[in-house]
């Protein structure tokens, strides 16, 4: 059954999950019987297809890791014969083999379909332009954009990432409309458009599509006031389909999981059970479409938690929220546990400081040492010992926990993000 956009994003839930329950009981078949991983780990604890006759079996099943997938490297998850795939790509790890994914037509008929629900929830239409300044090749940040926006008739300027003064020439001269890339490479266009000269507010984008890495409040804000455009967060991950797995309307409260393909659940990180309604926790996902690649229970390892409140856009598909932290993300120092966004969010109420900060532990004999250093805005003409003082101050009330060292530099001398992710935190132990 292939459910149009109208009717699956605001179906009553109980109607969802009859598509749900459908869906979920051929894809687990469908990985039973045609990946020996996934049919050694049912025999294993003695469960079999037809145990699982709807979403809410699924707790049923173990989970699928990241460290699965390099077992399996590389084609060892596939469900089908490659002569039904038409497209791999690949997720880079911090270390060792990357995580190979798969496509078949059908499978990138869905991603389009997904992508392109999200570009229209935003307002975007065919008579948009977007400019991708996600990197082409095997990361799927590049494709997934390009090719859901293809099919639902924008304009694509393929920038890729990377060469920035070349990508504000293409937003100024051909009034490029909207725009997808990390946040933090969004702030860094904007400071090199002012070095060129160019205001930022300027020019045409209305739309920032950001993802891929962590945005806090403040960061958006930032974003949408310097390009004045609105900036909304868009969630995914390779292993499940690459970008389009969840996306904001234009409410911006909360990131709309499209649920007739992937099955969220949200677990506690250290015991494996199901939270409550409502609760933090580990995301977990399961495909339900899927033919290459179907995944069952994957455990993201990003902290978030869901919303099935109907949205004031009138959506019923449940919300994640931003994404807090990865669950082996975790800083412990002395003894106290806290995310990088957490320091993040800190950092940024503070007018006099800009976006970007850096963190670095090391352990002197066995004592942990955490220093943060923080940029400073361009106006900045107050007391560094004060505002030191005060982030230092801030910290401790919110985290239980204050730097070692807090040091402010001159606008521009944290290192930048050209292309990709941003490296926040230097763990020298
Ligand atoms: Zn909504």
């Amino acid at each position: 059954m292939r459910t149009s956009d109208v009717d699956v994003t605001r179906l009553p839930r109980d109607e969802l999950r009859e598509v749900q329950d459908e869906r979920v009981r051929n894809v687990v078949r469908h990985a039973y019987e045609n990946v020996a991983f996934y049919r050694e780990q049912f025999d294993d604890i003695g469960v079999e297809p037809g145990d699982i006759e709807g979403v809410e079996d699924l707790s049923k099943l173990p989970f699928t890791t990241k460290e699965d997938f390099r077992d399996e490297y590389p084609t060892g998850m596939f469900a089908v014969d490659m002569d039904e795939v038409v497209r791999i790509h690949a997720s880079s790890g911090t270390t060792g083999k990357p995580k190979i994914v798969g496509y078949t037509r059908d499978d990138l008929d869905v991603w389009r379909e997904v992508m392109a629900r999200g570009f229209r929830g935003v307002g975007l239409t065919s008579d948009d332009s977007l400019q991708n300044a996600y990197s082409y090749g095997l990361f799927t940040g590049g494709f997934g954009f390009h090719d859901g926006a293809t099919a639902m008739g924008m304009a694509v300027v393929p920038t890729g990432g990377g060469n920035t003064q070349r990508q504000v020439e293409m937003l100024a001269d051909l009034g490029v409309t909207a725009i997808c890339l990390t946040p933090s490479y969004a702030l860094y266009l904007a400071e090199v458009a002012e070095d060129m000269g160019y205001d930022p507010a300027d020019l045409e984008l209305s739309t920032v599509l950001f993802g891929a890495e962590p945005c806090t409040e403040p960061m958006r804000n930032e974003i949408e006031e310097r390009f004045d455009a609105t900036a909304v967060e868009n969630y995914g991950l390779s292993e499940i389909i690459g970008p389009g797995v969840a996306v904001e309307c234009l409410e911006q409260d909360g990131m709309h999981i499209w649920e007739d393909h992937f099955y969220p659940e949200v677990i506690n990180p250290e015991t494996g059970e199901l939270v409550g309604e409502g609760e933090e926790g580990e995301l977990v996902l399961t495909t339900l479409t899927k033919q290459a690649l179907p995944v069952l229970r994957y455990r993201t390892g990003d902290l978030t938690t869901l919303n099935y409140d109907t949205c004031e856009c009138g959506r019923t598909s449940v919300r994640m929220d931003s994404v807090t932290g990865r669950a082996d993300d975790l800083i412990i120092v002395r003894g106290v546990n806290f995310y990088p966004s957490e320091v993040e969010s800190v950092v940024l109420e503070f007018d006099e400081v800009a976006p970007h900060y850096r963190i670095d532990l090391r352990r002197e004999g066995t004592l942990d040492k955490l220093d943060l250093t923080v940029e400073l805005t361009e106006d900045f003409d107050g007391s560094r010992d004060d505002l030191e003082s005060r982030i230092r101050k801030r910290l401790s009330n919110v985290l239980s926990f204050s730097p070692d060292d807090v040091t402010l530099v001159e606008p521009g001398e944290i290192e930048r993000t050209k292309v990709g992710k941003v490296q926040r935190v230097y763990d020298h132990r």
